[in-house]
């Protein structure tokens, strides 16, 4: 075979001590001018082929290596001279397996059937081939006119760490490192296939953290993050490797598991809960909070993940619902509920819409002058086909979507319309929700209805529940003051429902206790809830607050409401909540100022 000068050159330039004559010294007594064409082509050819990034080599159609250059030996790590012209396919490979170029496990005829696959296919796309470094190289096979193939070589391992890196981030959470609710939600987790006959269960477990608002809003963001990958942790730790976890943003997480049986998944998910109860030691100190978990569980496959992701949420709702830290499993009672209230949630849109809403009213009466001194406005929902609906079931659905904001705006305008038609020694008491508190507009919305209706600041009570005392919002402690200052007087609602501490009583300082009426119910047979009637109305005595009982409706226990001490009461003894029109006429006819005057007989109640 005629070995041309260039080929011979090119080979030993790149691979030094070959033995090929070198073209680097100009060929004695061959000085034509094509010759020296030749020698001008072949050193542009040789530069070209040394400064090139990739490695590259070439085969003839006799399948033996003709052109290889340097960066093809740098690129597979082969010593110089390990490599010669004329060498077969085969025997090149053989040298890169015996270098341990390739992987263990790597022979010679799938190198011998990648190459000959490539190059049948002539698909123009590259070879992807890692080395035993851990490196990947992408290859290129074109083969030649007149039999033969170039290829070349080219290092793509920090190009495909990137694109792995990249392909993780679209997968995963950047803050945590779990998966991100969009591939959790594809159900395409490894986990789960193939079915793991021993372990027949598959859980989705849904999961929100407790407190966790407060403590971001307390504490800063840079320690809520700090908290969630702690979190994730703890998660990661309470779960059986091959588990999906999943934050579904925020504060909420989601877990794909499988399990030997549902007692299994439950004494698991109890597991996670005391996990997250246990203090979490932060930058900024020991920091507690919890977690709520719904779940569902299957059998056998995971089926429709998004339909167990719903049940799971709502069965999540639910433990949110009976307090911190509980797990609930789906129950199919619990869609028929959902569905009820979806429906009521659209109602109470169109109700407020079509001002299906109306106000009744319910005397306050003072036990000293026994006279009326104020009435408090009921809401009433007249729906088309339920009838009358009671708040109790309306005033939940309504704060959780929102809509208590503009219908306890409705209340406000209402009954301060009313009672501006009333005399002046009337008060008109508004229940308001923590969340109407929370609205940074909200006492310049009740200033603007004072101005509108013209009723005196002093003759509105605007009654809270404890929840909204407790909730240390900055926009609550603004509206609060800001009421006050103006003179508006705050009731504390249902006392004794909630955490009953009157340790509120000096930063809010309130001007009236409404004992829930579940405690006068007791008052008779127990003696716990007669003594915190006792102790309330001694409070308020030395603490310059009115007191007043609810749920009154014998003569009895208007008696002991009275024996007791307390300034006011309330209750279907005295009269039941009624629409305006009633009463005014009950205002007008109480020029008799005897309670047992505006008393209904028990019977009618
Ligand atoms: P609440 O503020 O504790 O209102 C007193 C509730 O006790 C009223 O129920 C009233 O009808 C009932 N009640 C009054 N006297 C007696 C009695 O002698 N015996 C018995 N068994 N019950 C009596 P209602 O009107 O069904 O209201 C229930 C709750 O709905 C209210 O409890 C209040 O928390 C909420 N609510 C009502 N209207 C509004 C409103 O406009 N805004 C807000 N945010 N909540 C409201
Ligand atoms: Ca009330
Ligand atoms: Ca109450």
């Amino acid at each position: 075979m005629t070995v041309p000068l260039w080929k011979a050159d090119a080979l030993q330039a790149l691979a030094p001590g070959t033995g090929f004559p070198g073209a680097q010294s100009r060929p004695h007594g061959t000085a034509s001018s094509v010759s020296d064409r030749l020698f001008e082509q072949v050193r542009r050819f040789e530069a070209a082929l040394a400064n090139m990034s990739q490695g590259l080599c070439m085969f003839d159609a006799e399948e033996q290596l003709v052109v290889c250059n340097h960066r093809y030996h740098e690129l597979f790590g082969l010593p110089a001279g390990s490599l010669s012209f004329g060498m077969t396919q085969t025997e090149v490979c053989r040298v890169l397996l015996r270098n341990g170029c390739y992987p263990a496990g790597v022979t010679l005829d799938q190198l011998r059937l990648g190459t000959l696959t490539a190059l049948g296919g002539e698909t123009g796309q590259p070879v992807l081939r890692e080395l035993a470094d851990g490196r990947v190289l992408s290859i290129l096979y074109r083969s030649m006119d007149g039999g033969g193939w170039v290829s070349t070589f080219e290092d793509v391992t920090a190009q495909r760490r990137s694109e792995a890196r990249i392909a993780h981030l679209a997968r995963h959470d950047g803050l945590t490192d779990l998966l991100n609710s969009r591939t959790f939600r594809e159900g395409d987790h490894a986990l789960l296939r193939p079915a793991d006959p021993k372990r027949p269960v598959v859980a989705l477990l849904s999961l929100d953290l407790d407190r966790f608002k407060f403590v971001n809003d307390t504490y800063g963001h840079a320690l809520g993050d700090e908290l969630l990958r702690a979190v994730a942790e703890r998660l990661r730790m309470g779960v059986r490797p091959g588990s999906a976890i999943a934050r579904m943003g925020g504060d909420e997480f989601a877990i794909l598991m499988r399990a030997r049986s549902e007692a299994e998944v439950m004494a698991r998910a109890q597991a996670l809960v005391a996990a997250i109860a246990r203090p979490f030691e932060t930058s900024g100190g020991f920091v507690e909070i919890g977690v709520s978990i719904g779940l569902e569980t299957v059998r056998g496959g995971l089926g429709d993940i998004e339909r167990l992701i719903l049940d799971a949420d709502l069965a999540l709702r639910h433990a949110k619902a009976s307090g911190r830290g509980q797990v609930r499993v789906f129950d199919p009672a619990m869609s028929e509920s959902a569905r009820l209230r979806r429906a009521l949630e659209s109602d109470l849109h169109e109700a407020l819409a079509t001002d299906a809403f109306e106000l009744h009213y319910q005397p306050l009466v003072e036990l000293a002058g026994d006279r009326i001194v104020g009435m408090e406005a009921l809401v009433r929902w007249n729906h088309p086909e339920r009838g009358l609906v009671s708040p109790a079931t309306f005033i939940p659905v309504a704060e959780e979507i929102g809509l208590i904001v503009s219908l306890g705006e409705w209340v406000l305008r209402r009954a301060c319309a009313d009672a501006s038609h009333w005399p002046d020694e009337i008060a008109v008491a508004v229940n308001v929700s923590s969340m109407q508190l929370q609205q940074a507009g909200f006492a310049q919305t009740v200033f603007e209805t004072l101005a509108q209706t013209g009723l005196a600041a002093a003759r509105l009570e605007i009654e809270i529940t404890e929840s909204a005392i407790l909730d240390e919002s900055e926009a609550t402690a603004r509206n609060i003051a800001a009421l006050k200052a103006a003179g508006i007087r705050f009731a504390m609602d249902d006392f004794g429902t909630g955490y009953s501490s009157l340790s509120y009583l000096r930063r809010f300082p309130i001007d009236k206790i409404k004992i829930d009426r579940s405690f006068m119910k007791d008052a008779e047979t127990s003696a716990d809830a007669l003594a915190i009637i006792r102790a309330v109305a001694g409070l308020g005595v030395s603490l310059g607050i009115t007191t007043l009982v609810e749920g009154v409706e014998t003569a009895e226990q208007l008696d002991l409401a009275r024996a007791e001490g307390l300034s006011q009461v309330q209750g279907y003894l005295i009269s039941r909540p009624k629409p305006r029109a009633e009463i005014e006429g009950m205002l007008r006819a109480a020029a008799a100022p005897s309670p047992a005057a505006h008393r209904e007989t028990p019977a009618g109640a």
